[in-house]
């Protein structure tokens, strides 16, 4: 009983490069790309990529590039478990990168939130000993309704939940109140600096960390190349510092971090190891373009 099971999303994301600034009512030049994205979907690959033998995703996508999505995961060594939708088209982003690497994103969510408790099964947790969900499916009513109906399952059957916010616009959209209500009973929480500020109040991420290891057993906080904080008690346990690298895209780092860090707690290791790996993963990622390991 080791596989991995992601709750979360899978996105088709376009990239378009422009090496000068982006002027209204005509046109800009830009390496535009088309690339298998999304935070679950990219975390599972990534877990994958770290030597997780078993990783499933269960995700709702559209008709439209379903298939190209399963061969995708498939031949990342993720086992897809795509609900597709009929009527919505899958998720996609439009992620515009300027000269200095500065995103902007504009998201369709598609299919990804219209995940409905028809889609969820107890049995999905079957063989599983690990369930992540993506912060995402936090963000609408029937994600959230699954994702709730996943963290209850998962407790009763002793399994234990990860879960990655997201998104700090999206949480204030939501509130943070309901959204820490929502994650109540998880495990592992790891937010990035942003996100750890907005659910406490505190601009420290340190000070963030420690106040939200309160509520959660173990808190691991992302903070892009100064590394990550990892927190249990109240208090700050490891300061794990990021590789240096050359960055090209921040396009997923987050989600490999959380891959490689879930990898590594499978494989037994402790979690400021496990942080470390998902810092190493971190670090790869951004230096190649997407949310996906490169290909070997
Ligand atoms: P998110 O993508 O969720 O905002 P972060 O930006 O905190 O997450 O990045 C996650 C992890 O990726 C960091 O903890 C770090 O290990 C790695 N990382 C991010 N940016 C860099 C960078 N410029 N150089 C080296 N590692 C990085």
């Amino acid at each position: 009983m080791t596989a991995l099971l992601i709750v979360g999303d899978v996105v088709t994301d376009v990239v378009a490069r422009h090496r000068t600034p982006l002027v209204p009512a005509t046109d800009t030049a830009a390496e535009i790309r088309t690339l298998p994205g999304g935070a679950g979907a990219n975390a599972a690959c990534w877990a994958a990529r770290s030597g997780c033998s078993d990783v499933r995703i269960l995700a709702r996508v559209g008709t439209d590039r379903a298939s190209w999505h399963e061969e995708r995961l498939r031949a990342a060594g993720v086992r897809p478990l795509l609900v597709r939708d009929e009527e919505a088209p899958t998720a996609t982003v439009v992620a515009l990168v300027d000269a200095a690497t500065e995103r902007t994103f504009l998201t369709d969510s598609g299919a990804a939130l219209r995940l409905a408790r028809g889609d969820w099964s107890p049995t999905l947790l079957d063989e599983v000993s690990h369930l992540h969900l993506s912060g995402y499916l936090f963000f609408a009513a029937p994600s959230r309704e699954v994702a709730s109906l996943a963290l209850a399952a998962a407790r009763e059957r002793g399994v234990p939940v990860s879960v990655d916010p997201a998104s700090a616009g999206f949480i204030a959209g939501l509130g943070v109140r309901s959204f820490l209500d929502a994650v109540e009973g998880v495990d592992v929480l790891l937010p990035n600096a942003d996100e750890a500020a907005l659910l406490t109040g505190l601009p420290d991420p340190s000070d963030a960390a420690a106040k939200l290891s309160h509520g959660f057993p173990l808190v691991v906080v992302t903070l892009g190349a100064a590394g990550a904080l990892v927190a249990r008690c109240g208090r700050v346990v490891a300061r794990v510092p990021a590789p240096r690298v050359r960055a090209v895209d921040s396009t997923g780092a987050g989600d490999a971090f959380t891959g490689a860090f879930l990898a590594a707690r499978l494989s037994g290791a402790p979690p400021c190891e496990a942080a470390a790996a998902g810092c190493r993963a971190g670090a790869r990622a951004v230096t190649v373009l997407g949310g996906r390991p490169p290909e070997p």
